[in-house]
């Protein structure tokens, strides 16, 4: 008969992994100037990946969320082992015209230009705890403009997790007045 291995099944545990190793710099994407954090190589390995998950869900453990909100693209990839894991609803915050129900959007500022996420109206029940989850903060504009959807929401935001931060680029100021971990800061 066919069962789940506990040997196969099993969770990778324990070991540490320098994260660092598994994000690769690509000079000048998307546009000249930029050094752009390629979590690629990170997701390649299950157990680079594992150990950054689990150093994220320590962090959201200490803030007890309800729901944790992802950014599309890549915090969906780190959101949703994170919500499984802490039993927690996953949230998707989109790019517009992206989400089927009633959305609310909030814009928000790019080196040239605006851009804007939505989520669904009723995504958020008021009084909820919320964690906010993207791979990366650099000017921390679009981790601002999802913080603004969850409170217009009434939620209540307990916390911002990132792979990454650019601290150079002085996101957390953006951010204002919220607590921000970072696995990675550079
Ligand atoms: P920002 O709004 O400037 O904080 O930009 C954050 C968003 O852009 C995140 O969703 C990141 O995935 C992406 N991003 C910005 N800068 C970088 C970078 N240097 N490397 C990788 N992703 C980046």
């Amino acid at each position: 008969m066919h069962s789940a291995s506990s040997a196969t099944a099993a969770p990778f545990r324990g070991a540490r992994v320098d994260l660092a190793a598994y994000i690769r710099d690509v000079p000048n994407f998307p546009i000249e100037g930029v050094i752009f954090k390629d979590i690629t190589p990170l997701l390649r390995s299950p157990e680079a990946f594992n150990f950054a998950i689990g150093q994220l869900e320590a962090y959201c453990r200490t803030k007890r969320p309800d729901a944790i909100v992802a950014i599309e693209a890549r915090g969906y990839i780190l959101a949703a082992p994170l919500a499984l894991r802490l039993g927690a609803a996953f949230v998707p915050a989109r790019k517009p015209g992206k989400l089927p129900w009633k959305t609310i959007r909030e814009e928000y500022q790019l080196e040239y230009g605006v851009a804007a996420l939505e989520v669904h109206e009723d995504a958020i029940t008021p009084g909820q705890r919320v964690v906010i989850v993207d791979d990366v903060i650099a000017t921390g504009g679009t981790l601002g403009a999802t913080r603004r959807l969850v409170e217009r929401l009434g939620g209540r935001v307990a916390g911002v997790t990132c792979l990454v931060e650019l601290a150079f680029l002085n996101g957390r100021r953006v951010l204002g007045d919220v607590d921000l971990h970072a696995v990675l800061t550079y």
